[in-house]
């Protein structure tokens, strides 16, 4: 599923493919993936797109009407900014542009979700602080943790506190910090909130940079993968040696997640 990484390189590609571009017409393929409790899919006819950017784990488009779309992805979902004619096997909502040009939302196994969001998208999808909000100094981020007895992973991926991160980069980033993914979150010091903090940033700075991690159906806004799971210190590498002190990196099931730990470097 993408993460805070993969979501800020389809938002940055979209961001220059759509921006700019008015909506005039729509079609939708799979009813299930546009959420029809809000405004409707017709409703866009006639706005344009003014910027592209994530919010979370979702892709936001923000609309000349003060209006945005939010988009989640999900397992499969793919967004497609594509001239050509023809649509892909599992397109399932379409948006056209008055230049001929269009938006196509691919997913094949259908949890991807659209709705449209009037007034603010990080208040209207119920999600915490992003990890880079300047806002978000590290006595924050501890103050944030205290009286959560949650393993640390676990109020990670939790997006009530903090968005974006998924389970690749909580793996990667408590590995950077040396914290123990199961250690209760209510129970990490100072200075080991400081580092995680560090850490967050710094994997998923990398992972921008290397356009995101491919372990499933990611693709970018052009269709193509991203390098960054050649990368990874942890995820996806139990019985293999850390690379640190050469210890079999583990792997335990917390909260129905694969989370992968090196049992001698983490604490
Ligand atoms: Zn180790």
């Amino acid at each position: 599923m993408p993460e805070l990484p993969e979501v800020e390189t389809i938002a940055r590609d979209l961001d220059r493919a759509v921006s700019g571009r008015r909506i005039v017409a729509t079609r939708l393929l799979w009813a299930k993936t546009f959420d029809a409790r809000g405004p409707s899919l017709r409703s866009l006819r006639g706005d344009r797109v003014t910027r592209v950017h994530r919010v979370g784990k979702f892709v936001v488009f923000d609309l000349e009407s003060g209006r945005h779309i939010a988009v989640h992805l999900r397992m499969t979902g793919q967004l497609l900014a594509d001239g050509s004619s023809g649509l892909p096997k599992y397109a399932r909502l379409v948006l056209a542009f008055e230049d001929g040009g269009r938006l196509v939302f691919a997913d094949a196994r259908k949890f991807g979700r659209w709705r449209i969001i009037e007034g603010d998208p990080r208040d209207a999808l119920g999600i915490g602080i992003d990890p880079y909000d300047p806002a978000l100094t590290p006595e924050r981020f501890h103050e944030l943790t205290r009286k959560r007895s949650m393993p640390i992973k676990t109020w990670l991926l939790g997006q009530r506190y903090i968005s974006g991160i998924g389970n690749i980069y909580a793996s990667e980033a408590l590995y950077e910090a040396r914290i123990r993914p199961t250690r209760p979150a209510g129970r990490l010091t100072r200075a080991q909130s400081g580092a995680l903090l560090a850490a967050l940033r710094n994997v998923m700075r990398k992972a921008i940079a290397y356009r995101g991690s491919s372990v499933d159906d990611y693709v970018d806004g052009a269709g193509m993968p991203g390098e960054f799971q050649k990368k990874l210190a942890v995820y996806g590498r139990s019985g293999e040696p850390c690379r640190r002190c050469k210890t079999a990196i583990r792997r335990v099931v917390l909260a129905q997640r694969g989370t992968f730990f090196c049992p001698v470097c983490q604490h």
